[in-house]
């Protein structure tokens, strides 16, 4: 049997992260969904000594310890992936360790040189102006990204809502959050670069065409 491929998506905030995990996720049929950003959301939420210890980093905006980070998306992985399916990790990898870690973790699954890791490459320049600009839905929470179509929405295109700018999109908070993908980041994509698995896709260009650009990328794998 061959054995199912895995993605990592990666990316400055703003680059459309999301967006194209949905549509890997509806093309490839057979992947598991993990987010460390939604598994720390329910960590923080739980009633236990390290859901309290991980709401009060949170809340100060601090980072999570990368063990707490690998722990909680192996946990899922071990609990819930099928031998049928791949994984499609969202917002990972953000750390040097947590890159090796992967690794190790895929070579115990005997899935080894099965993860790819996607970078959708945008400008700093580009990431500032587009999370300065995007919005948020006031009343179902639906987030709009400043790009394309978008741009032109003038109500919530799924419950006519008002549209507003986020609290955590103030210029400081993005600032952080860009520098630190300078900092740590970069250097993950060192590691991909060295045994030429890493996937760079141009992602200042429409959502279709950036989803066409990793299509065509991960079949020439
Ligand atoms: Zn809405």
């Amino acid at each position: 049997m061959k054995k199912p491929l895995s993605f990592a998506l990666i990316g400055r905030s703003g680059c459309g992260k999301g967006t194209q995990a949905e549509l890997l996720m509806k093309h490839f049929g057979n992947l598991f969904y993990v987010s460390t950003g939604n598994l720390l959301r329910e960590l923080a939420k739980l009633d236990t000594l390290a859901g309290k210890s991980a709401k009060e980093i949170m809340h100060k905006g601090d980072l999570i310890p990368d063990f707490m980070i690998i722990g909680l998306w192996m946990k899922e992985l071990n609990l819930n992936l099928k031998v049928d399916q791949g994984v499609l990790f969202d917002g990972a990898f953000r750390r040097l360790i947590e890159a090796q870690e992967a690794d190790e973790y895929f070579n115990f699954l005997d899935r080894k040189g099965t993860l790819f890791p996607i970078l959708i490459d945008i400008s700093r320049e580009e990431a500032y102006d587009r999370l300065t600009k995007r919005r948020i839905c006031k009343k179902c929470g639906k987030i709009f990204p400043w790009v394309g179509e978008f741009k032109k929405l003038e109500k919530c295109d799924k419950c006519g809502g008002e549209l507003q700018h986020r609290a955590d999109d103030n210029p400081d908070a993005i600032n952080n959050r860009l520098a630190y993908f300078d900092k740590e980041v970069l250097e993950v994509l060192e590691y991909y670069k060295k045994d030429n698995r890493l996937i760079t896709v141009n992602g200042e260009q429409t959502v279709e065409k950036v989803f066409e650009d990793i299509l065509k990328a991960v079949k020439a794998k």
